[in-house]
Protein backbone atom coordinates (compact mmCIF):
# COMPACT_ATOMS: atom_id res chain seq x y z
CA UNK A 1 0.00 0.00 0.00
CA UNK A 2 1.50 3.17 -0.47
CA UNK A 3 0.61 7.19 -1.62
CA UNK A 4 -1.83 5.56 -3.56
CA UNK A 5 -4.25 4.08 -1.24
CA UNK A 6 -4.46 7.20 1.00
CA UNK A 7 -5.64 9.02 -2.60
CA UNK A 8 -7.88 6.29 -3.31
CA UNK A 9 -9.59 7.13 0.15
CA UNK A 10 -9.35 10.88 -0.67
CA UNK A 11 -11.40 10.72 -4.00
CA UNK A 12 -14.28 8.87 -2.25
CA UNK A 13 -13.98 11.97 0.45
CA UNK A 14 -13.96 14.35 -2.54
CA UNK A 15 -17.40 12.49 -3.86
CA UNK A 16 -19.63 12.87 -0.54
CA UNK A 17 -18.47 16.73 -0.01
CA UNK A 18 -20.51 18.38 -2.55
CA UNK A 19 -23.31 16.58 -0.10
CA UNK A 20 -22.18 17.85 3.26
CA UNK A 21 -22.21 22.07 4.15
CA UNK A 22 -19.09 21.10 5.98
CA UNK A 23 -16.75 24.81 5.94
CA UNK A 24 -13.42 24.68 3.69
CA UNK A 25 -11.10 25.29 6.15
CA UNK A 26 -12.41 21.82 7.93
CA UNK A 27 -11.69 20.11 4.50
CA UNK A 28 -8.79 21.31 4.11
CA UNK A 29 -7.85 20.08 7.59
CA UNK A 30 -9.13 16.58 6.98
CA UNK A 31 -6.96 16.67 3.76
CA UNK A 32 -3.90 15.89 5.61
CA UNK A 33 -2.66 14.29 9.27
CA UNK A 34 -2.45 16.10 12.11
CA UNK A 35 0.50 14.11 13.86
CA UNK A 36 2.83 11.75 11.95
CA UNK A 37 5.93 10.33 14.69
CA UNK A 38 8.49 7.83 12.50
CA UNK A 39 10.66 6.33 15.49
CA UNK A 40 13.77 4.15 15.22
CA UNK A 41 13.60 1.14 18.05
CA UNK A 42 17.02 -0.95 19.36
CA UNK A 43 15.83 -4.27 20.01
CA UNK A 44 18.57 -6.53 21.78
CA UNK A 45 18.44 -9.54 19.42
CA UNK A 46 18.58 -13.14 20.81
CA UNK A 47 22.18 -13.44 19.07
CA UNK A 48 22.86 -10.77 21.43
CA UNK A 49 23.15 -8.49 18.40
CA UNK A 50 21.49 -4.74 18.03
CA UNK A 51 18.88 -4.29 15.36
CA UNK A 52 17.12 -0.75 14.92
CA UNK A 53 13.74 -1.31 13.91
CA UNK A 54 11.53 1.54 11.76
CA UNK A 55 7.91 2.46 13.63
CA UNK A 56 4.99 5.19 13.29
CA UNK A 57 2.40 6.55 14.44
CA UNK A 58 -0.06 8.49 13.37
CA UNK A 59 -2.81 10.47 14.44
CA UNK A 60 -4.87 11.82 12.01
CA UNK A 61 -7.65 14.04 13.13
CA UNK A 62 -8.85 13.93 17.19
CA UNK A 63 -11.51 16.80 17.13
CA UNK A 64 -14.27 13.86 17.88
CA UNK A 65 -12.31 12.56 20.49
CA UNK A 66 -8.85 10.44 21.32
CA UNK A 67 -6.89 8.96 18.20
CA UNK A 68 -7.89 5.18 18.01
CA UNK A 69 -6.55 2.74 15.95
CA UNK A 70 -4.60 -0.37 15.84
CA UNK A 71 -1.00 -1.77 15.27
CA UNK A 72 0.49 -3.37 12.17
CA UNK A 73 3.74 -5.41 12.30
CA UNK A 74 4.10 -6.22 9.06
CA UNK A 75 7.03 -5.84 5.97
CA UNK A 76 5.57 -3.50 3.96
CA UNK A 77 4.53 -0.76 6.59
CA UNK A 78 5.28 2.37 5.81
CA UNK A 79 4.67 6.27 6.91
CA UNK A 80 2.14 6.42 3.53
CA UNK A 81 0.36 3.28 4.37
CA UNK A 82 0.03 4.03 8.53
CA UNK A 83 -1.39 7.48 7.37
CA UNK A 84 -3.79 6.08 4.69
CA UNK A 85 -4.90 3.65 7.74
CA UNK A 86 -5.35 6.51 10.16
CA UNK A 87 -7.33 8.01 7.72
CA UNK A 88 -9.58 5.30 7.69
CA UNK A 89 -10.53 5.21 10.82
CA UNK A 90 -11.17 8.61 11.61
CA UNK A 91 -14.35 7.90 9.18
CA UNK A 92 -14.95 4.78 10.75
CA UNK A 93 -15.14 5.89 13.97
CA UNK A 94 -17.21 8.69 12.85
CA UNK A 95 -19.45 6.66 10.94
CA UNK A 96 -19.88 4.54 14.20
CA UNK A 97 -20.56 7.44 16.17
CA UNK A 98 -17.43 6.71 18.29
CA UNK A 99 -16.24 9.49 20.43
CA UNK A 100 -12.68 8.90 19.27
CA UNK A 101 -10.71 10.46 16.18
CA UNK A 102 -8.40 8.05 13.80
CA UNK A 103 -5.14 7.01 14.37
CA UNK A 104 -3.13 3.75 13.48
CA UNK A 105 0.74 2.76 13.51
CA UNK A 106 3.21 0.11 12.83
CA UNK A 107 6.39 -1.36 12.81
CA UNK A 108 8.07 -2.12 9.51
CA UNK A 109 9.08 -6.01 9.62
CA UNK A 110 8.20 -9.60 8.93
CA UNK A 111 7.38 -10.91 12.63
CA UNK A 112 7.74 -14.43 11.37
CA UNK A 113 11.25 -13.91 11.45
CA UNK A 114 11.57 -12.95 15.42
CA UNK A 115 11.32 -15.05 18.40
CA UNK A 116 8.60 -14.38 21.15
CA UNK A 117 10.96 -12.85 23.08
CA UNK A 118 12.84 -10.90 20.72
CA UNK A 119 8.79 -9.78 19.38
CA UNK A 120 8.13 -8.84 23.39
CA UNK A 121 11.64 -6.32 23.25
CA UNK A 122 10.28 -4.65 20.13
CA UNK A 123 6.82 -4.24 21.03
CA UNK A 124 7.75 -2.91 24.81
CA UNK A 125 10.64 -0.93 22.89
CA UNK A 126 8.15 0.54 20.32
CA UNK A 127 5.49 1.86 23.59
CA UNK A 128 9.00 3.14 25.19
CA UNK A 129 9.56 5.03 22.04
CA UNK A 130 5.64 6.67 21.34
CA UNK A 131 4.91 6.90 24.97
CA UNK A 132 4.53 10.50 25.38
CA UNK A 133 2.06 10.76 21.91
CA UNK A 134 -0.31 8.15 23.47
CA UNK A 135 -2.48 7.82 26.57
CA UNK A 136 -6.14 6.51 27.26
CA UNK A 137 -7.38 10.46 26.52
CA UNK A 138 -5.09 10.94 23.70
CA UNK A 139 -4.42 7.58 21.69
CA UNK A 140 -5.93 4.29 22.37
CA UNK A 141 -3.72 1.66 20.41
CA UNK A 142 -5.07 -1.92 19.30
CA UNK A 143 -4.00 -5.11 17.40
CA UNK A 144 -4.44 -4.94 13.31
CA UNK A 145 -2.05 -7.41 10.98
CA UNK A 146 -0.15 -9.65 12.98
CA UNK A 147 -0.68 -8.52 16.07
CA UNK A 148 -2.83 -9.78 18.89
CA UNK A 149 -4.14 -9.85 22.42
CA UNK A 150 -0.44 -11.10 23.62
CA UNK A 151 1.45 -7.57 21.62
CA UNK A 152 -1.45 -5.58 23.23
CA UNK A 153 -1.08 -7.01 27.00
CA UNK A 154 3.06 -6.46 26.44
CA UNK A 155 1.88 -2.57 25.18
CA UNK A 156 -0.37 -1.80 28.09
CA UNK A 157 2.02 -3.25 30.54
CA UNK A 158 4.64 -1.53 29.46
CA UNK A 159 3.06 2.07 29.18
CA UNK A 160 2.02 0.96 32.97
CA UNK A 161 5.45 1.00 33.91
CA UNK A 162 6.33 3.82 32.00
CA UNK A 163 3.80 6.22 33.94
CA UNK A 164 4.02 3.82 37.25
CA UNK A 165 0.18 3.21 37.13
CA UNK A 166 -2.15 0.86 35.75
CA UNK A 167 -3.33 2.19 32.47
CA UNK A 168 -5.71 -0.33 30.82
CA UNK A 169 -7.50 2.37 28.83
CA UNK A 170 -4.04 2.80 26.88
CA UNK A 171 -4.83 -0.31 24.49
CA UNK A 172 -7.92 -2.48 23.62
CA UNK A 173 -7.93 -6.00 22.26
CA UNK A 174 -5.71 -7.02 25.72
CA UNK A 175 -6.06 -10.46 26.54
CA UNK A 176 -9.08 -10.51 28.85
CA UNK A 177 -7.04 -11.29 31.96
CA UNK A 178 -5.51 -7.77 31.65
CA UNK A 179 -9.05 -5.82 30.92
CA UNK A 180 -9.99 -6.73 27.75
CA UNK A 181 -13.75 -7.59 26.83
CA UNK A 182 -15.63 -10.58 26.05
CA UNK A 183 -16.47 -10.66 22.28
CA UNK A 184 -14.17 -8.91 21.37
CA UNK A 185 -12.50 -11.55 19.09
CA UNK A 186 -15.19 -12.29 16.89
CA UNK A 187 -16.84 -8.24 17.06
CA UNK A 188 -15.62 -7.50 13.29
CA UNK A 189 -17.03 -10.57 12.02
CA UNK A 190 -20.28 -10.47 14.36
CA UNK A 191 -20.60 -6.61 13.23
CA UNK A 192 -20.39 -7.24 9.71
CA UNK A 193 -23.08 -10.09 9.98
CA UNK A 194 -25.63 -7.45 11.91
CA UNK A 195 -25.10 -4.87 8.90
CA UNK A 196 -25.87 -7.16 6.34
CA UNK A 197 -29.12 -8.70 8.33
CA UNK A 198 -30.52 -5.26 8.30
CA UNK A 199 -29.63 -4.47 4.61
CA UNK A 200 -30.62 -8.00 2.96
CA UNK A 201 -34.20 -7.85 3.46
CA UNK A 202 -34.67 -4.19 1.95
CA UNK A 203 -33.63 -6.47 -1.18
CA UNK A 204 -35.86 -9.09 -0.41
CA UNK A 205 -33.36 -11.65 0.00
CA UNK A 206 -33.69 -14.40 2.36
CA UNK A 207 -31.93 -17.23 3.54
CA UNK A 208 -31.24 -20.10 2.34
CA UNK A 209 -31.76 -18.84 -1.38
CA UNK A 210 -29.37 -16.24 -1.06
CA UNK A 211 -25.82 -17.39 -2.17
CA UNK A 212 -22.53 -16.38 -0.95
CA UNK A 213 -18.67 -16.06 -1.90
CA UNK A 214 -16.01 -14.96 1.09
CA UNK A 215 -12.42 -13.99 -0.15
CA UNK A 216 -9.99 -14.59 2.71
CA UNK A 217 -10.68 -17.29 5.19
CA UNK A 218 -9.30 -15.86 8.13
CA UNK A 219 -10.16 -14.11 11.68
CA UNK A 220 -12.92 -12.24 9.94
CA UNK A 221 -14.10 -14.09 6.66
CA UNK A 222 -14.21 -17.55 8.24
CA UNK A 223 -16.07 -16.43 11.46
CA UNK A 224 -18.41 -14.49 9.10
CA UNK A 225 -18.87 -17.38 7.00
CA UNK A 226 -20.30 -19.73 9.76
CA UNK A 227 -22.61 -16.86 11.02
CA UNK A 228 -23.93 -16.78 7.97
CA UNK A 229 -23.97 -20.36 7.17
CA UNK A 230 -25.38 -20.70 10.42
CA UNK A 231 -28.22 -18.07 9.91
CA UNK A 232 -28.98 -20.21 6.93
CA UNK A 233 -27.20 -18.26 4.00
CA UNK A 234 -25.92 -20.81 1.41
CA UNK A 235 -21.94 -20.37 1.54
CA UNK A 236 -20.68 -21.71 -1.80
CA UNK A 237 -17.15 -20.57 -2.14
CA UNK A 238 -14.68 -19.72 0.44
CA UNK A 239 -10.85 -18.84 -0.03
CA UNK A 240 -7.27 -18.31 1.50
CA UNK A 241 -4.26 -17.12 0.11
CA UNK A 242 -3.73 -20.41 -1.51
CA UNK A 243 -6.96 -20.70 -3.86
CA UNK A 244 -10.74 -21.16 -2.67
CA UNK A 245 -13.21 -24.35 -3.28
CA UNK A 246 -16.75 -23.91 -4.89
CA UNK A 247 -19.85 -26.51 -3.63
CA UNK A 248 -23.10 -24.79 -5.51
CA UNK A 249 -25.14 -26.51 -3.24
CA UNK A 250 -23.14 -24.86 -0.37
CA UNK A 251 -20.24 -25.72 2.03
CA UNK A 252 -20.00 -26.94 5.63
CA UNK A 253 -18.32 -23.87 7.06
CA UNK A 254 -17.63 -25.42 10.83
CA UNK A 255 -16.16 -28.20 9.29
CA UNK A 256 -13.91 -26.52 6.78
CA UNK A 257 -12.93 -24.18 9.46
CA UNK A 258 -12.11 -27.67 11.76
CA UNK A 259 -9.77 -28.88 9.13
CA UNK A 260 -8.03 -25.39 8.77
CA UNK A 261 -7.75 -25.25 12.24
CA UNK A 262 -6.05 -29.09 12.39
CA UNK A 263 -4.35 -28.67 9.21
CA UNK A 264 -3.77 -24.70 7.88
CA UNK A 265 -5.13 -25.53 4.91
CA UNK A 266 -9.05 -25.08 3.03
CA UNK A 267 -10.31 -28.19 1.65
CA UNK A 268 -13.97 -29.12 1.11
CA UNK A 269 -14.80 -31.39 3.97
CA UNK A 270 -17.74 -32.48 5.90
CA UNK A 271 -16.54 -33.80 9.25
CA UNK A 272 -17.90 -35.91 11.73
CA UNK A 273 -16.01 -35.85 14.89
CA UNK A 274 -12.56 -35.94 14.07
CA UNK A 275 -13.37 -37.81 10.75
CA UNK A 276 -13.52 -35.05 7.63
CA UNK A 277 -14.66 -36.78 3.86
CA UNK A 278 -13.80 -34.63 0.92
CA UNK A 279 -17.60 -33.91 -0.86
CA UNK A 280 -18.01 -32.26 -4.39
CA UNK A 281 -16.91 -29.60 -5.18
CA UNK A 282 -14.61 -27.45 -7.68
CA UNK A 283 -11.35 -25.82 -6.95
CA UNK A 284 -11.19 -22.21 -7.76
CA UNK A 285 -8.75 -19.41 -7.69
CA UNK A 286 -8.90 -16.71 -6.09
CA UNK A 287 -9.76 -14.69 -9.60
CA UNK A 288 -12.27 -17.03 -9.93
CA UNK A 289 -14.19 -16.96 -6.73
CA UNK A 290 -14.69 -13.25 -7.16
CA UNK A 291 -16.41 -13.65 -10.96
CA UNK A 292 -18.85 -16.69 -9.37
CA UNK A 293 -22.34 -16.44 -10.09
CA UNK A 294 -23.16 -15.64 -6.54
CA UNK A 295 -25.65 -13.18 -4.72
CA UNK A 296 -23.01 -11.86 -2.45
CA UNK A 297 -19.22 -11.18 -2.57
CA UNK A 298 -17.55 -10.68 0.77
CA UNK A 299 -13.99 -9.69 0.12
CA UNK A 300 -12.29 -10.54 3.60
CA UNK A 301 -8.53 -10.84 2.69
CA UNK A 302 -6.52 -7.99 1.66
CA UNK A 303 -7.09 -4.16 -0.14
CA UNK A 304 -7.01 -3.99 -4.01
CA UNK A 305 -8.15 -7.06 -4.72
CA UNK A 306 -11.14 -5.61 -7.29
CA UNK A 307 -9.70 -3.32 -9.76
CA UNK A 308 -10.16 -1.45 -13.05
CA UNK A 309 -9.09 -4.93 -14.45
CA UNK A 310 -11.24 -7.11 -13.25
CA UNK A 311 -14.41 -5.01 -11.70
CA UNK A 312 -16.53 -6.11 -15.30
CA UNK A 313 -15.82 -9.79 -14.16
CA UNK A 314 -17.98 -9.64 -11.25
CA UNK A 315 -21.28 -11.18 -11.48
CA UNK A 316 -22.10 -11.08 -7.66
CA UNK A 317 -25.42 -7.99 -6.83
CA UNK A 318 -24.46 -6.67 -3.61
CA UNK A 319 -20.43 -6.68 -2.51
CA UNK A 320 -19.96 -6.13 1.38
CA UNK A 321 -16.39 -4.83 1.83
CA UNK A 322 -14.95 -6.73 5.11
CA UNK A 323 -11.42 -6.39 4.28
CA UNK A 324 -10.07 -2.74 4.58
CA UNK A 325 -10.14 -1.00 0.77
CA UNK A 326 -10.72 -4.41 -0.87
CA UNK A 327 -12.04 -2.30 -3.77
CA UNK A 328 -9.92 0.71 -5.85
CA UNK A 329 -11.80 3.87 -6.44
CA UNK A 330 -11.39 2.95 -10.27
CA UNK A 331 -13.76 0.44 -10.32
CA UNK A 332 -16.14 2.07 -8.49
CA UNK A 333 -17.66 3.70 -11.54
CA UNK A 334 -17.75 0.00 -13.25
CA UNK A 335 -19.12 -1.58 -10.60
CA UNK A 336 -22.00 0.82 -10.36
CA UNK A 337 -22.87 0.63 -14.33
CA UNK A 338 -23.03 -2.96 -13.34
CA UNK A 339 -25.73 -1.70 -10.74
CA UNK A 340 -24.01 -3.68 -8.41
CA UNK A 341 -24.40 -2.64 -4.57
CA UNK A 342 -21.38 -1.99 -2.67
CA UNK A 343 -21.48 -1.59 1.37
CA UNK A 344 -18.32 0.40 2.34
CA UNK A 345 -15.19 -0.83 4.56
CA UNK A 346 -15.92 2.15 7.03
CA UNK A 347 -19.14 0.59 7.58
CA UNK A 348 -19.38 -3.10 7.66
CA UNK A 349 -16.05 -4.17 9.41
CA UNK A 350 -16.01 -1.79 12.00
CA UNK A 351 -17.68 -3.86 14.61
CA UNK A 352 -14.00 -4.37 15.56
CA UNK A 353 -13.62 -0.70 17.02
CA UNK A 354 -17.12 -0.57 18.00
CA UNK A 355 -16.19 -3.24 20.82
CA UNK A 356 -12.85 -1.93 21.02
CA UNK A 357 -14.55 0.65 22.25
CA UNK A 358 -16.78 -0.98 24.59
CA UNK A 359 -13.26 -2.43 26.16
CA UNK A 360 -12.56 1.43 26.92
CA UNK A 361 -15.67 2.24 28.62
CA UNK A 362 -14.90 -0.86 30.77
CA UNK A 363 -11.89 -0.21 31.80
CA UNK A 364 -12.73 3.06 32.25
CA UNK A 365 -15.48 2.44 34.89
CA UNK A 366 -14.15 -0.86 35.81
CA UNK A 367 -17.68 -2.33 35.45
CA UNK A 368 -17.31 -5.39 33.04
CA UNK A 369 -20.35 -6.25 30.84
CA UNK A 370 -21.65 -9.96 29.93
CA UNK A 371 -21.02 -11.21 25.94
CA UNK A 372 -25.06 -10.94 25.74
CA UNK A 373 -24.47 -7.32 26.58
CA UNK A 374 -21.91 -6.64 24.39
CA UNK A 375 -23.42 -8.13 21.65
CA UNK A 376 -26.81 -6.73 22.48
CA UNK A 377 -25.07 -3.05 22.16
CA UNK A 378 -22.92 -3.95 19.29
CA UNK A 379 -26.11 -5.05 17.03
CA UNK A 380 -27.97 -1.60 18.38
CA UNK A 381 -24.67 0.32 17.04
CA UNK A 382 -24.50 -1.29 14.09
CA UNK A 383 -27.96 -1.76 12.68
CA UNK A 384 -28.76 1.90 13.62
CA UNK A 385 -25.86 3.37 11.41
CA UNK A 386 -26.65 1.08 8.53
CA UNK A 387 -30.24 2.82 8.71
CA UNK A 388 -29.00 6.15 8.78
CA UNK A 389 -26.59 5.49 6.05
CA UNK A 390 -29.50 3.74 4.03
CA UNK A 391 -31.52 6.55 4.76
CA UNK A 392 -28.92 9.19 3.25
CA UNK A 393 -28.60 7.51 0.23
CA UNK A 394 -31.86 6.86 -0.58
CA UNK A 395 -32.34 10.28 -0.22
CA UNK A 396 -29.74 11.82 -1.89
CA UNK A 397 -29.91 8.95 -4.68
CA UNK A 398 -26.32 8.25 -4.15
CA UNK A 399 -24.10 5.36 -3.52
CA UNK A 400 -23.51 3.46 0.25
CA UNK A 401 -20.02 4.45 0.91
CA UNK A 402 -20.49 8.15 -0.61
CA UNK A 403 -23.41 8.19 1.96
CA UNK A 404 -21.05 6.65 4.66
CA UNK A 405 -18.54 9.48 4.04
CA UNK A 406 -21.14 12.39 4.12
CA UNK A 407 -22.59 11.16 7.74
CA UNK A 408 -19.33 10.66 9.06
CA UNK A 409 -18.38 14.48 7.89
CA UNK A 410 -21.74 15.49 8.53
CA UNK A 411 -20.45 14.59 12.28
CA UNK A 412 -17.03 15.63 11.50
CA UNK A 413 -18.51 19.04 10.27
CA UNK A 414 -20.55 19.44 13.38
CA UNK A 415 -17.46 18.99 16.36
CA UNK A 416 -15.51 20.93 14.33
CA UNK A 417 -18.33 23.87 14.59
CA UNK A 418 -19.05 22.55 17.97
CA UNK A 419 -15.62 24.35 18.79
CA UNK A 420 -16.34 27.79 18.03
CA UNK A 421 -13.90 30.10 16.73
CA UNK A 422 -10.35 30.14 18.17
CA UNK A 423 -9.09 28.42 15.78
CA UNK A 424 -9.48 31.07 13.46
CA UNK A 425 -7.95 33.57 15.58
CA UNK A 426 -5.08 32.17 17.00
CA UNK A 427 -2.26 32.87 15.36
CA UNK A 428 -3.87 31.10 12.17
CA UNK A 429 -3.57 27.92 13.70
CA UNK A 430 -5.25 24.93 13.14
CA UNK A 431 -5.05 23.05 16.51
P1 LIG B 1 -6.27 -12.72 8.71
O1 LIG B 1 -4.82 -12.57 8.48
O2 LIG B 1 -6.75 -13.47 9.91
O3 LIG B 1 -6.99 -13.38 7.45
C1 LIG B 1 -6.74 -13.00 6.13
C2 LIG B 1 -7.19 -14.11 5.21
O4 LIG B 1 -6.98 -13.70 3.88
C3 LIG B 1 -6.42 -15.42 5.38
O5 LIG B 1 -7.30 -16.50 5.22
C4 LIG B 1 -5.42 -15.38 4.22
O6 LIG B 1 -5.04 -16.69 3.81
C5 LIG B 1 -6.30 -14.73 3.19
N1 LIG B 1 -5.51 -14.15 2.11
C6 LIG B 1 -4.28 -13.56 2.16
N2 LIG B 1 -3.90 -13.21 0.93
C7 LIG B 1 -4.92 -13.55 0.11
C8 LIG B 1 -5.14 -13.45 -1.29
N3 LIG B 1 -4.20 -12.92 -2.09
N4 LIG B 1 -6.30 -13.90 -1.79
C9 LIG B 1 -7.22 -14.45 -0.99
N5 LIG B 1 -7.08 -14.60 0.32
C10 LIG B 1 -5.93 -14.15 0.85
O7 LIG B 1 -6.84 -11.22 8.70
P2 LIG B 1 -8.23 -10.70 9.26
O8 LIG B 1 -8.04 -10.15 10.63
O9 LIG B 1 -9.29 -11.72 9.02
O10 LIG B 1 -8.45 -9.43 8.32
C11 LIG B 1 -8.94 -9.57 7.00
C12 LIG B 1 -9.26 -8.19 6.46
O11 LIG B 1 -10.22 -7.56 7.31
C13 LIG B 1 -8.05 -7.22 6.41
O12 LIG B 1 -8.24 -6.37 5.31
C14 LIG B 1 -8.21 -6.41 7.67
O13 LIG B 1 -7.59 -5.13 7.57
C15 LIG B 1 -9.71 -6.31 7.74
N6 LIG B 1 -10.20 -6.00 9.09
C16 LIG B 1 -9.96 -6.86 10.11
C17 LIG B 1 -10.42 -6.55 11.38
C18 LIG B 1 -10.22 -7.49 12.53
O14 LIG B 1 -10.86 -7.27 13.58
N7 LIG B 1 -9.42 -8.54 12.40
C19 LIG B 1 -11.12 -5.36 11.61
C20 LIG B 1 -11.36 -4.50 10.53
C21 LIG B 1 -10.89 -4.84 9.26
Amino acid sequence: MSDSLLADAGTRLQAAMKYVSISEDAIERLKYPKFSLSVSIPVRMDDGSLKIFQGYRVRYDDTRGPGKGGVRYHPNVSLDEVQSLAFWMTFKCAVLNLPFGGAKGGITLNPKTLSKLELERLSRGYIDAIADFIGPDVDILAPDVYTNAMVMGWMMDQYSIINRHISPGVVTGKPLAMGGSVGRDGATAMGAFFAIEAILPKFGLMPPQTTVAVQGFGKVGAVLAELLAKAGYKVVAVSDSQGGIYARKGLDIPSIRQYKAASQGIKAVYCEGSVCNIVEHEVVTNQELLALDVDILIPAALENQITEENANNIKAKYIFEVANGPIASGADRILEAKDIWVFPDILINAGGVTVSYFEWVQNRSGLYWTLEEVNQRLKQKMVTETEQIWSISQELAIPMRTAAYVHALNRLGEALNAKGTRDYYVNGRVS
